[in-house]
């Protein structure tokens, strides 16, 4: 699926799994939100449904009438399964409505495939009748699933899903889809990129909407302020950015692509800084610091992020480490 970028291992993976005529009927793909998980299961429903490739090539001929009606969201038996608008959850009656099309034989293709995004945002009376199709699955349904919390899912969901883990994308990934797919300069290209921390969905907003990137900026610097800031400011900051787990988890994740900037600033390789316009901040950081003290607070960072997981307090988290700043 040489369409995709980035996830090399995930694209084999699945690519295996059409050769042959094994394919399993429930997949959970599972990692960050925006690096492209529901494009990847898309692409594999494609490749799963084409009928003008041959069958050992590990792409979607992108020709044929079923690879063009999937990439308009036009095939009879490809549906992407989501909320209704304005909605956060998806709804027992989409499921159901679900569950009743997965009964039925496919119209045209070879399989009746389900993209379900965000697997998580399912209501728990629906995934207790999803599970009943994961059980028994007809012959030819397949469930493309795909979670950013594969954790806070039922442990018999887990098990009756093969589990295809995916990546942030490395900034050299994210620069080359931004330029060739979308037709972004190279200079632009790579500025998104060093922002997008892997995350080539939002590069790919950030790049039609100006504003996300400035936003972004302006968190960092918000981050990279709180360096200079007295105790007392450090603190009262802290406690806002920790207010909840999501919002915490968001914000460990920019400072610590901050951070390594400052790393990498101390180190003197700053031509290698990511976020371009925080540059001179990182040096002037990274050279009051010294190596060592800058990449202690890096490992405090990434221990503060798994602590986080294990359900340490958010707002405590966030103290801690804005006292732990060391000192310039
Ligand atoms: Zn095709």
């Amino acid at each position: 699926m040489r369409a995709i970028y980035g996830n090399q291992q995930a694209r084999a993976r699945l690519e295996r799994a059409t050769l042959g005529n094994a394919v399993s009927h429930a997949w959970l793909l599972t990692g960050p939100s925006d690096i492209g998980k529901t494009t990847l299961a898309l692409e594999f429903a494609r490749l799963l449904q084409c009928t003008g490739r041959a069958p050992t090539d590990g792409d979607p001929c992108g020709e044929c009438a079923s690879c063009r009606k999937i990439a308009h969201g036009a095939h009879p038996d490809v549906a992407l399964v989501e909320p209704e608008k304005g909605k956060r959850t998806l709804g027992i009656d989409i499921v159901r409505e679900m569950i009743r099309m997965a009964s039925l034989a496919p119209t045209e293709g070879r399989w009746r495939i389900f993209v379900i995004p965000d697997i998580e945002r399912m209501a728990p009376a629906g995934m207790n009748a999803l599970l009943k199709t994961l059980e028994e699955p007809a012959p030819q349904v397949i469930l493309l699933l795909t979670s950013s919390e594969p954790e806070t899912l039922l442990p018999t969901v887990l098990s009756r899903c093969q589990i295809v883990p995916m990546l942030p994308l490395s900034p050299d990934e994210v620069a080359r889809a931004l330029s060739e797919r979308w037709q972004v300069s190279d200079t632009e290209a790579r500025a998104l990129a060093g922002l997008a921390n892997g995350r080539l969905g939002w590069a790919v907003r950030a790049a039609e909407k100006p504003e996300l990137r400035e936003q972004r900026i302006h968190e960092l610097e918000e981050l990279a302020g709180l360096a200079t800031a007295s105790r007392d400011e450090r603190l009262r900051r802290a406690g806002a950015l920790g207010t909840d787990v999501e919002s915490a988890r968001r914000v460990l994740e920019l400072w610590t692509l901050w951070w390594r900037d400052v790393v990498l600033a101390a180190g003197g390789a700053s031509h290698l800084v990511t976020s371009g316009a925080l540059r001179t901040q990182a040096e002037r950081l990274g050279r009051a610091l010294g190596v060592e003290r800058a990449q202690a607070f890096l490992r405090a960072l990434l221990d503060a992020q798994l602590a986080l997981e294990a359900n340490a307090n958010p707002r405590l988290t966030m103290e801690v480490l804005a006292l732990d700043l060391p000192p310039l």
